[in-house]
């Protein structure tokens, strides 16, 4: 859908308005919201039928006030240099917001990943890695890229394996590329922790009574009415853990369609009919809505766009029925849709703060590389044999003894799964008050995002200044 401004002018509008909050100098803000490099590359590669053909491809570093740079690479026909620009800046203060130490940066790769084979789509993947390679655009203390829209592990595992190739035995090189599957260093829990971030940030704006009062809601997630739009990794995970928590997921949207139950859709049956006919329409307990888009129309408590940027724009801003907007997604929401929607008190948790799960995980897969060595692997029987320690101890004195079901979920040490997700939830939880105190100390009804790229400038500005750069 279009929108009046460019992607990156929405993100710099975002950033205007909250450095309006900060008294900091104009050279210093300048500094802090401009890309400092990108490279736009053209590489041939042949086709299964013989034929050559050029592909397109771009990664912008933003912010080397941390290093390395981070952030996802997205396969996608509408990639173009000015949404990469964007999502690295949006990396910038994601990063900053839940205080992830890297900088920020995206890669794009200009294709339909449809219409290619694996064949083809690995060496797209291995020739882009080389070339970045080549420019040093990656590297473990360099930028490190992951997944994102239209890529994922087995893609991160070939570019792994093409920088483990060039890097010439570099130890850390695993470390170059984040997301990857756990046999090739990768970290349990990766693949869900942006819906997982999703969960928890939505769980922490309902926990609030005054908050959801405001919106005439309820606290805590049990029951609210919610609407997915886009059903990948993200998009998927977000509404499995929602559901769980007791939300009711009414309807889903993909590109091809999307469905409707006001009782709620089971997200794992859906999930099936998709596996066994490759599209989510035909589920047989919904109705199918006339297009994808009208799901965001529909009256729900908590609409999750969690695919692509400018789905809410001023052309459908005024059918949006939702109170709470959780972009899972990127920039789904238009600069001037975002005013409209504050103007009528929708709240909107912000994509640099929501969907900075994802990052969060490879933020500890990256060190789980640096560091060589599993998290858990080192306490976890030591952990278990001190809590069956504390749980005989208890008997004894009790003189009661635990079930056997109960004295083994008692005495269970952390796995690296757990340890990842009670990372993640720490991560998103803290950031979520740090940014709501912000707002509430700016008063005048600041949101939750001017809020949140208030906390990204203010911590940023700071690395700046330690340098003695800026005053
Ligand atoms: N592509 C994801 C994002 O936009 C993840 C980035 C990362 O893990 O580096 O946040």
């Amino acid at each position: 859908m279009s929108s009046t401004i460019s992607f990156s002018e929405q993100v710099n509008r975002n950033f205007d308005k909250a450095a309006a909050h900060t008294n900091l100098e104009r050279m210093l803000l300048t500094q802090i919201r401009n890309c400092n490099s990108i490279y736009r590359m053209s590489f041939p590669i042949k086709r299964d039928d013989g034929s050559i053909e050029v592909i397109n491809a771009w990664r912008c570093e933003h912010s080397q006030h941390k290093l390395p740079t981070k952030g996802g690479i997205r396969y996608s026909e509408s990639v173009n240099e000015d949404e990469v620009m964007a999502l690295a800046s949006l990396m910038t203060y994601k990063c900053a917001i839940v205080e992830v130490p890297f900088g920020g940066a995206k890669g794009g790769i200009k294709i339909d990943r449809r219409q290619y084979s694996e064949r083809e789509l690995e060496s797209i993947t291995r020739r882009y890695t080389f070339e970045l390679a080549k420019k040093n655009f990656i590297g473990p203390g360099v930028d490190v890229p992951a997944p994102d829209f239209g890529t994922g592990a087995r893609e991160m595992a070939w570019i792994a394996d093409t920088y483990q190739a060039v890097s010439g035995g570099n130890i850390d090189s695993l470390g170059c590329v984040t997301g990857k599957p756990v046999p090739q260093g990768g970290i349990r829990g990766r693949t869900d922790a942006t819906g997982r971030g999703v969960y928890f940030g939505i769980r922490e704006a309902c926990s609030i009574e005054e908050d959801m009062k405001k919106l005439g809601l309820s606290t805590g997630v049990e029951g609210k009415r919610v609407v997915i739009q886009g059903y990948g990794n993200v998009g998927f995970h977000a509404a499995k853990i929602l559901e769980e928590a007791g939300a009711r997921i009414i309807a889903i949207a993909e590109f091809d369609g999307a469905i409707f139950n006001p009782k709620g859709l089971s997200v794992q049956a859906v999930h099936e009919h998709r596996v066994e006919t490759a599209s989510i329409v035909g589920y047989p307990d919904a109705e199918i809505l006339a297009t994808n888009m009208a799901a965001l129309e529909l009256d729900c408590d908590i609409l999750v766009p969690a695919a692509l940027e400018n789905v809410i724009t001023a052309e459908n801003v005024g059918n949006i029925k939702a109170k709470i907007i959780a972009e899972a997604a990127n920039g789904p929401v238009s600069a001037d849709a975002n005013d409209r929607l504050l103007e009528r008190g929708v709240m909107i948790l912000p994509d640099a703060y929501l969907n900075a799960g994802g990052v969060t995980v490879s933020y500890f897969e990256w060190l789980k590389n640096l560091s060589h060595v599993r998290f858990g692997r080192m306490q976890k029987r030591f952990e278990e044999g001190a809590f069956r320690r504390i749980v005989s101890a208890i008997e004894n004195v009790t003189h009661r003894e635990f079930a056997d079901e109960e004295r083994q979920s008692l005495s269970r040490g952390a796995s690296e799964e757990d340890l990842v997700n009670s990372g993640l939830e720490e991560t998103m939880v803290l950031a979520y008050h740090q940014i709501r105190s912000i707002s509430k100390r700016l008063g005048k009804g600041v949101d939750l995002r001017t809020a949140a790229f208030v906390d990204a400038i203010e911590k940023i500005a700071v690395c700046y200044q330690e340098l003695g750069i800026f005053p």
